[in-house]
């Protein structure tokens, strides 16, 4: 699938740091260095029927920072992204709106792809659609199923009198494999059994030999999509869509495992047991993750109605580097609240800071400049964060520097923003 314009980054003097970033799996910072000046990176993707909201936009601004210092750091950058285009909220709000699941998909990746341009959100390298590697997934189910790792379960409602729905058996796999519940989520039991039942788990499924075990293949429906396939006709489960995409672009191993928090678990947790089943290692080093974005006291999500959204706040004439500073305002592993006041407080920010670079040059800056460029580096290259970074170039815009045109350079490489 093809992604967006690329955006220019102006290369900068000199090189950052490898950046450090909070792992969830060990809950500590880790230097994000990947192997041979290579860094690979995955980040889970929308499933196109609400896009592109403030809290999307607050993630993938997250590993846009992210990718930019790797990329001033002098690493080159694989950067995968899946498109969840085939699951049940989509099929729901499809049917919901009397909508073709293709066209509400399609349009929705389309909106994305221009918030994203428009954000100056760098693209993936491969942008990929659930759609486009169900042979694959359905290859990867049938090898867990001729491993022990899945198991059929009844199901009665299947199109076809022949057609199961296929589990993972996650307490085969813990025994079997280097992976277990909980490596990479580090949550207790009773909150596993909360945010599984939450965010698309079946733990009440008949036959599934444990309550969490996640669904690998999900066999025809009447009036559900499905693809033909070696293990019956039906269609992937969420987790192991990501872990096949991840392995086919990325190979066995890679650096940065990226979301949103509310993918720490079940998704993240099982797409790593799901590939670490398929390769024998370890999925991703780093599990990164950015905080939710609230609205009006909750949440922002389609369910509770309360979507800001980027394609809204640019239709009433908001300057897309204005929505970017206000989401670079917060540190991305907090969760906050969007106000129209940090709307507000942004515009004015990029209002000072553009009137600050159009300041004719003068000899002597570059020292005040150079200072500059080393804070935002050190900084940002500590769990990316931005609003230190933010401070540091208010700092300077307060002062009364000339300038040689290096800072609008460097807020433009560094946080994505253009003067
Ligand atoms: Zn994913």
């Amino acid at each position: 699938m093809h992604s967006w314009s690329r955006p220019v980054v102006p290369p900068l003097p000199g090189r950052g740091p490898v950046p450090r970033v909070f792992d969830d799996s060990t809950g500590a910072l880790v230097e994000a260095r990947g192997v041979d000046g290579r860094v690979g990176i995955y980040v889970c993707g929308i499933t196109p029927y609400d896009a592109t909201h403030l809290g999307h936009a607050s993630t993938y601004l997250a590993f846009d920072g992210l990718q930019r210092l790797w990329i001033d750091a002098g690493l080159e950058v694989d950067y995968v992204q899946n498109i969840t285009d085939v699951d049940d909220p989509l099929l729901e709000r499809a049917s919901a709106t009397g909508v073709d699941w293709r066209e509400l998909a399609a349009s929705q990746v389309e909106l994305f792809r221009t918030d994203m341009a428009a954000l100056r959100v760098i693209p993936p390298r491969d942008y990929v659609a659930v759609t486009e590697v169900v042979e694959p997934i359905a290859d990867a189910v049938g090898r867990l199923v001729d491993d022990g790792l899945g198991y059929t379960v009844d199901t009665p409602d299947a199109l076809d009198a022949s057609g199961h729905d296929i589990y993972f058996d996650i307490a085969a796999a813990a025994e079997r494999t280097d992976w277990h519940l909980g490596i990479e989520s580090r949550l207790d039991p009773a909150t596993m059994a909360e945010f599984f039942a939450a965010r698309g788990g079946d733990p009440d499924r008949a036959g599934k030999r444990n309550r969490l075990d996640p669904l690998l293949w999900r066999a025809a429906r009447a009036g559900e999509p499905s693809w033909p396939s070696a293990i019956g006709d039906g269609r992937p489960g969420w987790h192991i869509e990501c872990s096949v995409i991840a392995l086919d672009a990325l190979g066995p191993h890679f650096c940065v495992q990226g979301g949103g928090s509310d993918l720490v678990f079940p998704h993240h947790e099982f797409s790593a047991a799901h590939a670490t089943a398929l390769t024998g290692e370890r999925f991703a080093d780093v599990h990164a993750h950015a905080g939710m974005v609230a609205y009006q006291g909750e949440k922002m999500s389609k369910s509770l109605g309360n979507l800001v959204l980027v394609s809204a706040l640019r239709a009433s004439g908001v300057d897309p580097a204005a929505i970017r500073l206000a989401v670079l305002a917060h540190h991305y592993r907090d969760d906050w609240e969007w106000t129209e006041r940090g709307l507000d407080e942004a515009i004015t920010r990029l209002e000072r800071w553009r009137s600050a670079v159009a300041r004719p040059s003068a000899s002597g800056a570059e020292g005040d400049e150079d200072a500059l460029l080393a804070e935002l580096r050190r900084v940002l290259s500590s769990d990316l964060d931005t609003p230190a970074a933010i401070a540091a170039i208010d700092a300077w815009v307060a002062g009364s520097h000339p300038t040689s045109g290096l800072v609008a350079r460097v807020v433009d490489a560094l946080l994505g923003v253009q003067l």
